[in-house]
């Protein structure tokens, strides 16, 4: 599969799938088990798996570029793929075993979603520092932990966990785990009622006692907070900036449809033909979304040639995301007014899905502290 393949997979997935019940979806809180097994068939869940196990074996671009298309029709479907794409490089990148060379032959072919189990109702955003540690149990650990989000939660086949080291002595000290569904003591813990990404199941998850054996530690004791950083964070900071884009670009095709679309009848005009500040707001909205969309195609090139400065590309890509998709989205409700007010449009679904990002951690405000802390050479942990 070439970067236009899974393009074209993921554009066929978002007209035919997503975009026809993205609006009753959001309404119900409907996670879309139709989306996942479309992702599935298509080969797209196995998109950066090396070929030897029967992924795609592509990289940060085609990632991008798939999950802005899945975006622009349901930003809901691109988190539960972020979240997946995500988990699956974590366990791609874990310690060689057997066990992982068969789960990665199940998601390259479509049959297992996964996600990732950071957050924690103790450390809330801070999700390098859980609060859960993992007990010696036999060969393995036992782990107890109230996971307070948790995208598919319920849906996903399996789920990367963080928890403390058992030997842990500081507050990163943590190992990541692989915790299948149906796990004795997993359980989701409550629903998922969210502003917006409501057909993400982004519910909380209880380990109550959950056994986990030895070999389903994905990271050496005390090696899970380097891969959240080196692993997880480029990934996922790429991929809300890439679901931020999609929806940018859905509420710019959005508000161009309305205002050529409505008319002013006693006027004989359309909205867009008859006021200069709607063709202004619009244009702006423009600006602002190819601004993203090239300071998203820097950071690719950062993440494909290494440097000094991509740590820093890293972390201003998703905080500028985060920004420009709220105010991309709230100059639409502006422009469409109360037709957007009155949910007459998919406007208002954009809006709601657009302030997801900027608190999903690292949120915008953690990564503007870690962005001014390594300007001025100050430790960020
Ligand atoms: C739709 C959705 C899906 C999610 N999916 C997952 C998932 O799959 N897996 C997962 O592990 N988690 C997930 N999360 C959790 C998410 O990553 C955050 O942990 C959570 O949103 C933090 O919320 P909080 O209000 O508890 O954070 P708090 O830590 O209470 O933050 C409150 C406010 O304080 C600010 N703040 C916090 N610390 C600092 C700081 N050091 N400097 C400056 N400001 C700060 C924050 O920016 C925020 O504005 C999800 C969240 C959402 C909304």
């Amino acid at each position: 599969m070439t970067n236009d393949e899974a393009t074209l997979k993921a554009r066929e997935i978002a007209s035919n799938v997503l975009a026809p019940a993205a609006a009753a979806n959001d309404t119900a809180g409907r996670f879309s088990m139709e989306a996942v097994t479309s992702l599935g068939e298509s080969g797209l869940l196995g998109l950066l798996l090396p070929g030897d196990v029967g992924g795609a074996g592509l990289g940060p671009r085609a990632f991008a570029d798939v999950t802005t298309t899945l975006a622009e029709a349901d930003a809901s479907v691109a988190m539960v793929y972020v979240m997946h794409i995500c988990a699956t490089s974590t366990i791609a990148a874990a310690r060689p075993s057997d066990r992982w060379t068969a789960v990665l032959h199940d998601i390259a072919a479509g049959r297992h979603l996964s996600t990732l189990a950071f957050s924690e109702a103790g450390s809330r955003s801070h999700f390098w520092a859980p609060i859960s540690r993992a007990q010696p149990n036999g060969d393995g650990v036992h782990i107890n932990a109230k996971k307070s989000w948790v995208t598919s939660a319920g849906f996903a086949q399996s789920y990367v966990v963080s928890a403390l080291a058992p030997k842990g002595t500081g507050p990163t000290d943590s190992t990541l785990y692989f915790v299948p569904a149906g796990t004795p003591g997993l359980s989701v813990a409550g629903p998922w009622d969210g502003l917006g990404l409501r057909a993400n199941a982004s519910a909380p998850v209880a380990l109550d006692d959950c056994s986990v054996a030895s070999d389903a530690q994905l990271t050496d004791d005390g090696a899970g907070f380097p891969a959240m950083l080196n692993v997880v964070l480029p990934l996922f900071n790429l991929g809300t900036a890439a679901v931020a884009l999609g929806l940018c670009r859905a509420a710019v095709a959005g508000t161009a449809s309305h205002l050529t679309s409505a008319k002013f009848e006693h006027l004989g005009q359309s909205l867009g033909e008859s006021l200069p500040t709607l063709r202004a707001q619009l244009a702006t909205m423009q600006i602002d979304t190819d601004g993203l969309s090239a300071r998203i195609d820097d950071l690719i090139d950062h993440l494909e040639k290494p440097r000094e400065t991509t740590v820093l590309r890293v972390l201003e890509t998703k905080a500028a995301a985060g920004d420009a998709a709220i105010s991309v989205t709230a100059t639409a409700m502006r422009v469409c007014g109360g037709a957007a007010f009155s949910k007459h449009l998919s406007i208002e679904r954009l809006f709601r899905d657009a302030h997801a990002g900027a608190v999903m951690a690292p949120t915008g405000d953690v990564l503007r502290e870690f962005i001014g802390k390594s300007l001025l050479g100050i430790p960020l942990f």
